[in-house]
């Protein structure tokens, strides 16, 4: 039987692993983006990409946290079936750990870490409090030794996670093309209609397209809109973390998120513009201050980048997946791309397959 040719609008984390999922379930694929398959400014490329369902339910909706619970199950999976199709995976492995997150608040802003307890209370579903757990000093230098005896009080979010988006989109990008899909990079396409993707002059024929462009899809999308993150990537060997931390603060929140080679990323801002250009230095001020009060040997880390970039967004602040007017979209994952991706890429590539049928 003739294997069903997609072709994807956006080679972000959703284009790039839809186009992966595409392929395991035999379609061929064609991948267009915008600018060259090493860029660095995507939304995809700058984020932390910590995987917290809870943490972020204090600020979205139950939609997320589900979505996030059934993406927490599949990561671990896709990220192993990922590495096997990868040559290189050995020397170059995608880093996860799902040793939790810990929130934490300085003396003055102990208030912001109990509101934000309560919110989870009140919104967590039952089977999931358990997760929740509060605690003291002890218990905070016991999940992280680097910060004994700064911190009194702590509420560790139990099996949330995070993935190095950096290797992972690396890893796609290699199997993309060793497992042959055609990546049109540098292509700006102007318009997705039911069948065929417009990149300037050029028309292509697929049997379905999917506009997987971010904020890139604004003029297709009523109501998708750009939030502009901020984010810094230290070096620091001076301090070690063995799970992301969260720091509630009543102005800014921070959240310093370990890496391998003794790095960490540092985010993020959450503005309502969309303006992409570089990091301002307030924003710089801000995060690099609200670090080194976690620990002072941050004042010796090395900055080794400042990025911003747009998260897609709609009103709802709730991604969407569906097909319109013939043209699948996927779209306004916001600030739970990462949380969210394995889920929603996982049931548009089975409605798209039913479609063929
Ligand atoms: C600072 C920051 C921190 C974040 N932290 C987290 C986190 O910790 N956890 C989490 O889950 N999520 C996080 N996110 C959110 C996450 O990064 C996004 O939700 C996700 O990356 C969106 O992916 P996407 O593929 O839909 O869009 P994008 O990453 O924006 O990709 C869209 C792609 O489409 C291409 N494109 C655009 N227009 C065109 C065109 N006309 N023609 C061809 N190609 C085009 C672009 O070049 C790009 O490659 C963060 C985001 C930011 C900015």
């Amino acid at each position: 039987m003739r294997s069903v040719h997609v072709g994807i609008a956006g080679a972000g984390l959703v284009g790039r692993t839809l186009a992966w999922r595409l392929l395991r379930a035999g379609c061929r694929v064609t991948l267009f983006d915008k600018d060259p398959a090493d860029s660095t400014a995507s939304a995809s490329m700058v984020a932390a990409a910590m995987l917290s369902p809870m943490a972020e339910l204090a600020v979205a909706d139950a939609v997320v946290f589900d979505l996030g619970q059934r993406s927490m199950a599949l990561w671990p999976a896709w990220i192993e079936e990922l590495q096997g199709a990868d040559p290189i995976a050995n020397a170059q492995p995608v880093y996860f750990r799902q040793n939790g997150t810990l929130v934490l608040a300085h003396g003055q802003d102990l208030s912001s870490l109990t509101h934000f307890t309560r919110i989870l209370e009140h919104k967590l579903p039952m089977a999931s409090r358990p997760q929740l757990v509060q605690v003291d000093g002890a218990g905070v230098a016991a999940l992280e030794p680097a910060l004994a005896g700064r911190f009194q009080q702590g509420l560790h979010l139990l099996g949330e996670g995070q993935v190095c988006n950096a290797q992972w989109m690396a890893a796609l990008k290699r199997v993309l093309r060793n497992q042959g899909v055609q990546w049109h990079a540098g292509f700006d396409v102007d318009a997705l209609r039911p069948n065929t993707i417009s990149a300037g002059a050029q028309q292509y024929a697929f049997d379905a397209v999917v506009d997987a462009r971010g904020v890139g899809s604004k003029a297709d999308l009523p109501g998708l809109r750009g939030v502009r993150g901020e984010v810094l990537r230290v070096q620091c060997g001076g301090v070690r973390l063995n799970r992301p931390v969260r720091l509630m603060h009543p102005r800014y929140q921070l959240y310093v998120a370990p890496r391998p080679d003794d790095t960490f990323v540092v985010g993020a801002t959450q503005l309502e513009s969309e303006d992409s250009g570089p990091v301002t230095l307030r924003s710089m001020l801000e995060l690099g201050s609200a670090l080194y009060s976690l620990h002072p040997a941050f004042g010796e880390a090395r900055v080794q980048q400042m990025s911003a970039a747009l998260r897609p967004a709609l009103d709802n602040d709730q991604p969407f997946c569906a097909l319109r007017d013939g043209v699948w979209h996927i779209n306004g994952l916001y600030r739970h791309g990462y949380l969210c991706a394995p889920a929603l890429v996982d049931s548009l590539a089975r409605q798209l397959l039913e479609s063929m049928q």
